[in-house]
C-alpha cells in the first residue's frame, strides 16, 4: 500500500496554513510540518501569540479571529494547503454548557472554506469529531465501535456535534459542486502534552492527571470523577493524530470522505484513573459526581475503514501516552505553583 504524506506531494517551500495553531492539536501539527522541513508555515489563532500553547521557531504566527470573513481571506492568501482546526471547544463540561459558542464555530468553517476555494488552495482539511455521530448509538458503556456510516440518520451531540456535521457537509459540497479538494477526519479524544490541563476546557485524561498531581501535593488522596466512572471512551495520543492528519490529507481515496481518526482501545473512566494511579504510584478515594457533565455512555472508534484505506491506525498504547502526559502536567503544575508561565486558556 502506498504511504503518501505531504513530503511526497509538496515542495518544501509551499505555503501551509494551519488554523487554531495556538491550541493543542494544530500547535502540534505546526511543529510536525516544521520538523518535516517545510519552510513556509502560517499559523493562526485568535488568542494573542504569547498565550499559544506552543510557539514553533520559524513559523509565521498570527493572532486573528477567523470567524471574520476578511481575516479568513487574508489567512489563506497564497496557501497550497489549509488545515482548519480552529474551533471554540473543550471537554464535556465546556461543550455541554456552551452550545452557542460551539455552534458559532460554523462561521470559522464557512469563511475559511470559501476563502480557500477562492484562493485556489489545492487541499483543505477539516477537523471533525466523533461527537458528530448519532448519540442514540452511544447509550451503553459496552458500545459497538462507531463506523463512518453511523453519523446518519443524524442525531449528533447538540451544539458541538451538529456544527461538525454541518461543516463536514460544507466540505463535501465544496468538493462536489466547486471542485475544491477537501479531507475530513473525525477525531476521537486526543490527549498528550501541550494541551489544556486546567481552567474548564480540559478533557478527561488531562483533568485526571492534574487531579492526581494535586492529590500528591495536598497529601489528600481524594479524586472527584464526573459520572459513575463506567462511561467508556478511546483516547488517541497526539503524535498519532498529527501523523494521521498528514496521511488522510494526502490520500486520493479520502476526498470529501469523513474517516475516523482515533484508537480502538476502549477503556472506562475508572480504568483511566487506574492507569494514572499506577503511573503516579498512588491510590485515591474516588467520589463520583453523578450530576456533572458526562457525555454519552460509551464511544469507540471502528478502525476497519482507516486500516483498509491507509494500512495504518493510531496505535500508541494509552498507558504509554499517559506517562508522558502525566510527566508534562506535573511539571506544568509545579511551574505554575512557582509562579512561572504555563499553558493556559
Ligand atoms: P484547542 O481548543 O486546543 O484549539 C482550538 C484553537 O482554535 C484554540 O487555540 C482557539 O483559540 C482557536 N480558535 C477558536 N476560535 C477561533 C477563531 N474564531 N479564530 C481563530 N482561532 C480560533 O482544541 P484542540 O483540542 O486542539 O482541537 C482542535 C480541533 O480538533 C477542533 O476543531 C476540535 O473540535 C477538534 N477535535 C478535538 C478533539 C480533542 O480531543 N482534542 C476531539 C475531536 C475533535
Amino acid at each position: 500500500m502506498k504511504t503518501t504524506t505531504a513530503i511526497d506531494v509538496m515542495n518544501k517551500d509551499d505555503l501551509i496554513v494551519i488554523a487554531g495553531a495556538g491550541g493543542f492539536i494544530a500547535g502540534a501539527l505546526a511543529r510536525y510540518f516544521h520538523d518535516k522541513g517545510f519552510t513556509r508555515i502560517r499559523a493562526i489563532d485568535r488568542k494573542p501569540v504569547p498565550q499559544w500553547y506552543q510557539r514553533v521557531p520559524g513559523v509565521e504566527s498570527i493572532s486573528m479571529d477567523l470567524s471574520v470573513q476578511e481575516n479568513a481571506v487574508k489567512a489563506v492568501e497564497g496557501a497550497v494547503e489549509v488545515y482548519n482546526l480552529a474551533a471554540d471547544m473543550g471537554g464535556m463540561g465546556f461543550i455541554e454548557n456552551n452550545r452557542v459558542d460551539c455552534l458559532r464555530s460554523i462561521l470559522i468553517n464557512t469563511h475559511m472554506i470559501e476563502a480557500a476555494y477562492r484562493a485556489g488552495t489545492a487541499r483543505f482539511f477539516f477537523s471533525s469529531s466523533a461527537c458528530a455521530y448519532n448519540t442514540t448509538l452511544q447509550q451503553d458503556p459496552n458500545v459497538r465501535a462507531l463506523k463512518e456510516t453511523d453519523a446518519y440518520p443524524a442525531m449528533a451531540e447538540r451544539g458541538y456535534g451538529w456544527e461538525k456535521l454541518v461543516s463536514e457537509m460544507f466540505c463535501q459540497e465544496y468538493t462536489a459542486e466547486r471542485g475544491l479538494e477537501t479531507h475530513i477526519a473525525r477525531f476521537h479524544n486526543v490527549f498528550g502534552p501541550n494541551g489544556t490541563w486546567f481552567g474548564g476546557r480540559e478533557k478527561a485524561p488531562a483533568a485526571l492527571c492534574r487531579k492526581a498531581v494535586e492529590a500528591i501535593d495536598s497529601g489528600k488522596y481524594e479524586i472527584d470523577i464526573w459520572g459513575d466512572g463506567h462511561q467508556t471512551r478511546s483516547f488517541m495520543y497526539i503524535s498519532d493524530c498529527v501523523y494521521g492528519i498528514d496521511r488522510i490529507m494526502h490520500n486520493d481515496d479520502l476526498i470529501a470522505t469523513p474517516i475516523n481518526l482515533g484508537t480502538s482501545e476502549l477503556v472506562s473512566i475508572n480504568q483511566l484513573v487506574d492507569y494514572i494511579e499506577e503511573i503516579a504510584n498512588i491510590k485515591m478515594n474516588r467520589t463520583y459526581m453523578l450530576d456533572a457533565p458526562r457525555g454519552v455512555a460509551g464511544r469507540n472508534s471502528d478502525n476497519t475503514f482507516i486500516k483498509e484505506v491507509l494500512g495504518w491506525e493510531p496505535s500508541t498504547p494509552l498507558k504509554e501516552g499517559l506517562k508522558s502526559t502525566y510527566a508534562w502536567i506535573k511539571e506544568q503544575y509545579y511551574d505554575r505553583k512557582a509562579g512561572k508561565a504555563v499553558v493556559r486558556d
